[in-house]
């Protein structure tokens, strides 16, 4: 057993017993600051000059090194992990969810799967490396980052617009959220590779009208008209569309299992994807675009037709839809409804294909011969969006092998989440393969 794998279980639980809950208001969300000095020294006790740095407000830490490759005409790779975790209700949970038991296999607590796992693998392996003389073929960045759990806006999109120096010359970034094993059937198995991720679109509507009595007649309150145009969009079911990784992914189940993914209906569609069990719940996110209706605010008085009504509604949209999107928006909200972005942070797409997605699958078979490699899209968002903004390729691998019947996806900002010990073994086996040949 290697160095990395040696130790990998006793970082994972370190780091989970660091509580570094991100409740995304920034009086409350305080670890980081420890999660990074955490990182930090174990970087320093083997040689690495490490940098320490803020991102936009105080506490907001993320710790950088650097590791020299073989060939510095290279472009560099980014190896990134968040240290954030999303909180917690403790009561809920069988052990306590910072307490990174090692108990029946498995490393118990917050951030167990997301991310603090992968974290351990990457500081690992930048142990070893560093510690054993290792030169990979070319630069490694190593980055450690805050805020992740609340869109990175006190983390990597921060630090890409203010401190872009600490990624000079990564042209690719690996991080979350990929490479777990799913199972297909009797010893088959594939490792996702994360190639897309959905924009995060939060979008306030907003109608202004007359005011008025309560008691009167009055057809243009503000209540109404907003609440009929919510309906209409909670209601509305955006046009099926297969992007490159998303059709890349059915494909290669397809010639793998026999399951075909009919697109002349949603309802056909979705049928064929709910036979793939956990993982369904993410791609039967990424055919479409969705809107979500999630926050309600007008009136004051229960006898005054308020001036004002506000929504909220969370919109995911997939690459390349962006201006198809809004024109279908402004179809269904009509002219009454204003709309604004809270936030928008777009969709990035990067192809399945290059010499680092021939090292990942390479890598990943070498530890599991006869498993496959392919794309898949995220629901939701990671710290690639900011990276990709710096014109990095990004892909999600974190790899892991799991047991068959482990609910993996389900673990997720879950109760109870938890990781298998030999995943861990496992995966930094592979993360070693991939950072020694990429
Ligand atoms: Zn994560």
């Amino acid at each position: 057993m290697g160095a990395a794998e040696d130790e990998v279980v006793q970082l994972t639980s370190e780091l989970i017993q660091i509580d570094s809950s991100n409740t995304g208001e920034l009086e409350t969300t305080t670890g980081e600051a420890e999660a990074a000095a955490y990182v930090d020294a174990k970087l320093r006790e083997v040689g690495y000059g490490t940098e320490i740095v803020e991102s936009g407000a105080p506490g907001r830490h993320n710790a950088f090194c650097r590791l020299p490759g073989a060939d510095s005409s290279r472009p560099a790779l980014l190896v990134h992990g968040h240290l954030d975790v999303v909180p917690f209700t403790a009561e809920d949970w069988s052990v306590h969810p910072l307490s990174g038991a090692v108990q029946d296999g498995y490393v118990w607590g917050r951030g167990a799967v997301d991310m603090k796992d992968m974290d351990a693998m990457i500081l690992a392996l930048a142990r070893q490396f560093r510690a054993e003389g290792v030169v990979p073929p070319r630069d490694l960045v190593f980055a450690f980052l805050a805020d992740e759990e609340a869109g990175g806006a006190y983390g990597s999109h921060w630090l890409a617009e203010h401190r872009p120096d600490l990624f000079a010359g990564c042209s690719e970034a690996l991080g979350e959220v990929g490479g777990f094993s799913v199972t297909l059937g009797e010893d088959l198995r594939v490792y996702p590779v994360m190639t897309a991720e959905k924009s995060i679109a939060w979008m306030r509507l907003r109608v202004r009208s007359r005011p008025g009595h309560g008691s009167m007649v009055h057809d243009e309150n503000a209540v109404t008209i907003l609440a009929e145009a919510v309906a209409r969009l909670g209601r509305h079911r955006f046009p099926l569309v297969l992007t490159e990784s998303v059709q890349g992914f059915f494909d290669e189940i397809t010639a793998l299992t026999g399951i075909e993914f009919p697109t002349e209906s949603a309802a056909a569609l979705d049928g064929a994807v709910a036979k793939l069990g956990g993982v369904a719940r993410v791609v039967g996110a990424t055919t479409r675009d969705t809107a979500n209706p999630t926050m309600l605010s007008a009136g004051y008085k229960a006898n005054v037709i308020p001036a004002v009504a506000e929504a909220t509604v969370d919109c995911r949209v997939l690459p390349g839809r962006q201006e198809a999107f809004e024109r279908e928006l402004d179809e269904i909200l009509g002219p009454d409804v204003e709309r604004e972005w809270i936030r928008n942070l777009p969709a990035v797409e990067t192809a399945f294909s290059g010499d680092l997605v021939d090292t990942m699958t390479a890598a990943v078979q070498a530890e599991d011969p006869g498993c496959h490699t392919l794309p898949y899209m995220m629901s939701g968002g990671t710290d690639a969006k900011a990276f990709e903004k710096l014109g990095m390729r990004c892909f999600g691998f974190a790899p892991l092998r799991l047991p068959p019947d482990l609910d993996f996806t389900a673990l997720f900002h879950g109760t109870d989440e938890r990781v298998p010990v030999d995943a861990l073994h496992f995966g930094t086996r592979v993360l070693e393969r991939i950072l020694r040949t990429c």
